[in-house]
């Protein structure tokens, strides 16, 4: 079979570091193009937006949207009607509401969306679903702090309306408590802080719940400067299990299950190659959902005023 021609548009922040290697690295795909209004990449087609690439009609199968949530629906929904697949990067959108009519259009034209949860595909995630679908669960304590000016710099549209704040990141400790946890969670309450000049988080408290009554807590910091923290800690009746560095490693209590090299855009591609070949779709709002039920019942506050 010929390779699925694949053009990127947006060549920002996670295009460079993470799509491009994959990419390169995946069987059965191949970057022939690359829409992006600033940047352009040697031995690539390049063109200024996505509506000119599709009206160049250079032969693309698919695209990789690495834009921000705030344009992307727009972007999907032209691609979708050109006949390409659509890769989305996390979040799949700005609210919850614009991903139905992308899912109808993908059934439409038979293509395929892919949504994609990069932190699902961390080396600690499916271990850790197995090891919790055998256990009685007591807790879950969430703690997702990094530092903004380090991961997103300048990155003004994580601040404004749909940009999701410290949920940008948060997201992803959302995707993988909703893949390894045996049952739907829910949000309780919360509690959002929104710099007095920026129009989303920069720090949140969230409680949730399973049906069950599994408590769960989330402390979510976008200023956190030293040591960076993604870990989710999970006490069961078997001790407890934690997921550090954002899934890349595994703990048994104290003991290491797992410590993995960073592989997740890689899993990603190979995920939207199987899909494409079986024309099918992966579309999970769950993370999205619980963001924006966090925003529906979150208290707020004001914090000081956020520069980068
Ligand atoms: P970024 O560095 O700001 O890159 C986004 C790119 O999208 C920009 O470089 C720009 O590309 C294009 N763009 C920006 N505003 C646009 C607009 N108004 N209209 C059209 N294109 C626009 O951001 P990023 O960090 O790569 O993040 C992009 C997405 O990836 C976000 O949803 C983010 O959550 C996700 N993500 C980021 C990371 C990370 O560590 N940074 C990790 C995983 C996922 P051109 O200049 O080429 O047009």
């Amino acid at each position: 079979m010929n390779p699925i021609r694949l053009a990127i548009v947006g060549l920002g922040k996670i295009a460079r570091d993470q799509h491009l290697p994959a990419i390169a690295k995946t069987a059965g795909i191949e970057l022939v193009a690359i829409a992006s209004r600033n940047a352009a990449l040697d031995g690539v087609a390049h063109f200024a937006t996505l509506e000119e690439m599709l009206a160049s009609g250079t032969p693309i199968d698919a695209v990789a949207l690495c834009t921000p949530p705030q344009v992307r629906r727009a972007q999907a929904q032209a691609a979708l009607e050109a006949g390409k697949h659509v890769l989305l990067e996390k979040p799949p959108g700005a609210t919850v509401s614009e991903i139905g009519p992308l899912v109808a259009a993908a059934q439409a034209s038979g293509r395929t969306l892919f949504a994609t949860w990069h932190s699902r595909f961390a080396p600690a995630v499916e271990p850790a679903r197995a090891f919790l679908a055998a256990c009685a669960l007591r807790s879950v304590t969430i703690i997702w702090k990094e530092d903004v000016r380090v991961w997103h710099p300048g990155q003004d549209w994580i601040f404004e309306p749909g940009g999701l704040g410290v949920f940008d990141p948060a997201i992803n400790a959302l995707s993988i408590l909703t893949r390894i946890l045996p049952r739907p969670v829910f949000v309780t309450s919360a509690h959002l802080a929104f710099p007095a000049n920026r129009d989303a988080p920069i720090a949140a408290e969230l409680d949730l719940a399973d049906a069950g009554g599994l408590p769960i807590r989330a402390e979510l910091d976008f200023l956190q400067t030293g040591p960076q923290s993604w870990d989710i800690a999970i006490e069961t009746d078997r001790g407890t299990l934690t997921l550090s560095a954002g899934g890349a490693k595994l703990f048994h209590d104290d003991a290491p299950l797992i410590d993995a090299k960073e592989a997740e855009y890689a899993g990603i591609y190979r995920h939207f190659v199987e899909l494409i070949g079986a024309g099918a779709c992966d579309v999970d709002l769950a993370p999205l959902s619980l963001v924006a039920d966090a925003f529906l019942l979150g208290r707020r506050s004001l914090a000081a005023p956020f520069d980068y």
